[in-house]
């Protein structure tokens, strides 16, 4: 054998991007597609939450430019089943109302977004796919995903499904994230739009993989 040999990536599987906005089913309909397929998933609305409850945490301004960037370039934290930021268990913290409230925030920071925006394709490369959820990644993170998918749903589902945030926090948040000037919100160029107001998740499941 040689040692010296370079290594060759084979790929793991396909790459999956879901953009939406809260209460799409983003995070349903990512888990049981990726669960369906044997490959990983990544909640990058959890990586933004983690920021934004290490700048709560930390007493930063959540509107501090600078201050913020710096804490997404050095904060040591792990998205996964369970999410770790600053040596904390904030797998729940990062969804109550005072994160929730803050994380747009820090989201319409174009350097805090450069920072996660990288770490989002490394997780990637390093497996060589995944199924990936956020606001911008069939638009700026994955552009070349293999399948591009904008879920949504009626407002009125949306809201249904976030009742500890309430109806007007929600709807704020998709403000703020549709309308900020770096990465907003939209139907990425190629996304298929599902709405899932009224289907089941192994319908949806069926119908992404058939795309495939
Ligand atoms: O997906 P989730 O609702 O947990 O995301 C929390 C927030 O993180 C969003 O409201 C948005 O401000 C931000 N976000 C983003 N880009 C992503 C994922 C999330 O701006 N790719």
């Amino acid at each position: 054998m040689n040692n010296t040999a370079p290594q060759v990536r084979t790929l793991t599987g396909p790459v999956i991007a879901i953009d939406g906005p809260a209460g799409s089913g983003k995070s349903t309909v990512s888990r049981a597609l990726a669960a369906r397929l044997g490959i990983d998933r990544l909640d990058t609305g959890a990586m933004y939450r983690a920021v934004a409850w290490a700048a709560l945490h930390r007493s930063i301004e959540p509107q501090d430019r600078k201050a913020v960037a710096e804490l997404a370039r050095t904060l040591v934290f792990e998205v996964g089943e369970r999410v770790e930021a600053d040596g904390c268990d904030v797998t729940e913290a990062i969804r109550g109302a005072e994160v929730s409230g803050a994380v747009s925030s820090v989201a319409a920071n174009p350097d805090v977004r450069s920072v996660l925006v990288e770490r989002q394709r490394q997780w990637v490369a390093e497996r060589g796919g995944g199924v990936v959820e956020g606001r911008d990644i069939g638009s700026v993170v994955l552009p070349e995903a293999d399948v591009k998918i904008y879920l949504t749903a009626s407002a009125e589902e949306r809201a249904r499904r976030r009742p500890e945030e309430g109806a007007d926090a929600v709807a704020r948040r998709d403000r703020l994230d549709s309308t900020r000037e770096t990465s907003p919100l939209g139907v990425a160029e190629g996304a298929r739009i599902i709405d899932t107001t009224a289907r089941s998740v192994g319908d949806i499941v069926d119908e992404v993989i058939a795309w495939l």
